[in-house]
């Protein structure tokens, strides 16, 4: 009898198309953040938790947030789909290793604003060949609202979005060497040149700068947006992190 059974639950899950069985379950994202950061990016960790843990229900995920990095562990990693980190990266070696061995392994991620910043003290060059060689070079400000101009609508992430948008206040970071010229990377989200030039104290007048690229050797996505508390207030935008989210996870 015990036998039967098991035969007959091996027929009705192979009956089910993998990819169906898979997307049936609610995806896991697991947030890390600092409270030890900028206030301006503190502001909008907690602003991006409360937005994920908003559209959670109607997009099929679950979210967790945690501002301990030494949560940043093979144990801790197993089920979960994507990985958010909203305002830093890891500093210690285990936690650093435990998420090349994730990204590597196929985990999915996006790492916003400051996340991504690096420079000649990180001492991390898995992290900045991951992020396509991108090196962080300067930034625009005060925050200010940009037009960002979609680079490729074809894409299942953009298609949504129309040509060009008017992204929230943010303070805009420019890369050296910029992650355009490295192979494998796709730009999916660039600062308009009409904006230039951005910022008052510090300001960018000229070059190219990528807002939101991904490096196709990993299911990553970096984006710029993340630096205090207008960011999710235009819906275009909102419905792109959202969808950021669905992509990252294997579900678009
Ligand atoms: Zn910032």
């Amino acid at each position: 009898m015990r036998r039967l059974s098991c035969s007959l639950v091996f027929l009705a899950l192979s009956a089910v198309p993998a990819s169906a069985a898979d997307t049936a379950r609610p995806f896991r994202v697991l947030a890390f953040y600092s409270t030890h950061a900028e206030p301006d990016h503190v502001e909008f960790a907690e602003q991006a938790v409360r937005f994920y843990a908003d559209a959670a229900t109607r997009r099929h995920f679950t979210l967790e947030a945690t501002t301990n990095w030494d949560d940043l562990t093979p144990q801790r990693l197993k089920g979960i789909d994507v990985v958010l980190f909203l305002n830093e990266s890891p500093h210690a070696p285990a936690q650093r290793t435990a998420f090349e061995n994730y990204m590597e392994s196929g985990g999915g991620w996006i790492g916003f604003h400051a996340a991504g910043y690096n420079d000649a003290d990180t001492g991390w060059p898995w992290f900045v060949r991951f992020l396509g060689g991108a090196i962080f070079q300067g930034n625009s400000w005060p925050p200010l609202p940009a037009t960002v101009e979609v680079d490729d609508r074809t894409d299942p992430l953009t298609r949504h979005l129309p040509p060009r948008f008017v992204s929230p206040d943010n303070e805009w970071y420019s890369w050296w060497p910029d992650p355009r010229s490295t192979p494998g990377v796709r730009v999916l989200l660039t600062l308009s040149p009409s904006n230039y030039p951005i910022g008052m104290k510090e300001t960018i007048v000229s070059g190219d700068v990528p807002i939101v690229w991904t490096n196709t050797r990993y299911r990553m996505l970096y984006v710029n947006m993340g630096h205090g508390d207008k960011i999710f207030t235009e819906p275009v935008q909102n419905t792109f992190f959202e969808d950021a989210l669905l992509w990252a996870a294997g579900r678009r």
